[in-house]
């Protein structure tokens, strides 16, 4: 999996922190810049806690996202406030065959990984037939598995990556999405740590929601996204 940050809102905590000075203030907007660094931190924090949201929606981060599968692009783009732009299966054809991902829990097993391996064969193979005979790009993909690497281009605000990482850094999340918002959270904390300071599960900031189906390891879960760098 390869995470990049294409691009993102320029001094995005900047701009964050004056919109919610704004809120709070009679001054014009020029006036509004603030010193930055600390006094920025706190009024973010401040805000934050009140629940007054909608100031992050002013920072948005584009990530480039590759080497992942289409099991996990079909839950990403579930997450109807961002933008997403994904490499097309009609535009792009798969003659020379296909890119895969492997579950770790089909690795560890050598027979299964093999047999999995000779399927992708297979499939590639049949994709390969259906496109000698002349059937177009867009129906010989129908042979395409889950498992097949799709990559992506996503915009999200700071709000809704939020919520994001809410969901998807879980451990109640299928493990590929999670390694996905993980990684993403780890990058964004690098830019604009006041907007993704306690950013992550739920369980980071209070019980976790889940009831009987809690994964039961908040303590372990707080230590990892504590030492998130
Ligand atoms: C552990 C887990 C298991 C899941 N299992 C399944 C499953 O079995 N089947 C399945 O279909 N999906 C499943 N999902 C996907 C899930 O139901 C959501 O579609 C997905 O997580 C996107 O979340 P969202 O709708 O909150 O986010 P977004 O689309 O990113 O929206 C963000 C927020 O905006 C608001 N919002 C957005 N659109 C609307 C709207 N139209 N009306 C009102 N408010 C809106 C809501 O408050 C929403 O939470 C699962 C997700 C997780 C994390």
């Amino acid at each position: 999996m390869q995470v990049t940050v294409l691009a993102h809102t320029a001094e995005p905590v900047k701009v964050v922190a004056m919109a919610a000075r704004l809120c709070y203030s009679p001054l014009d907007i020029g006036s509004l810049r603030g010193a930055g660094g600390a006094e920025d931190r706190q009024l973010i924090e401040k805000v934050l806690a009140l629940g007054h949201e909608s100031v992050l929606e002013h920072a948005s981060f584009t990530l480039g996202i590759e080497g992942v599968s289409r099991a996990l692009s079909h839950q990403l783009v579930r997450h109807r406030l961002a933008s997403f732009s994904q490499q097309s299966q009609r535009y792009v054809s798969f003659d020379e065959g296909f890119s895969f991902q492997v579950p770790p829990s089909i690795q560890g097993d050598e027979t299964l990984c093999q047999e999995y391996g000779e399927l992708m064969e297979t499939l590639a193979s049949f994709y390969r037939r259906l496109r000698e005979q002349g059937i177009p790009a867009e129906d010989a993909r129908f042979v395409l598995p889950n498992a097949a690497d799709t990559r992506l281009v996503m915009t999200m605000n700071a709000r809704e990556l939020r919520h994001f990482f809410r969901l998807r850094c879980c451990r109640r999340a299928q493990w590929e999405i999670r390694q996905l918002a993980t990684e993403i959270l780890r990058q964004v904390k690098k830019i604009a740590l006041p907007l993704f300071q306690q950013a992550g599960p739920p369980c980071l900031t209070g019980p976790c929601p889940e009831g009987t189906m809690s994964c039961g390891e908040a303590k372990a879960v707080r230590q990892q996204f504590g030492e998130l760098e």
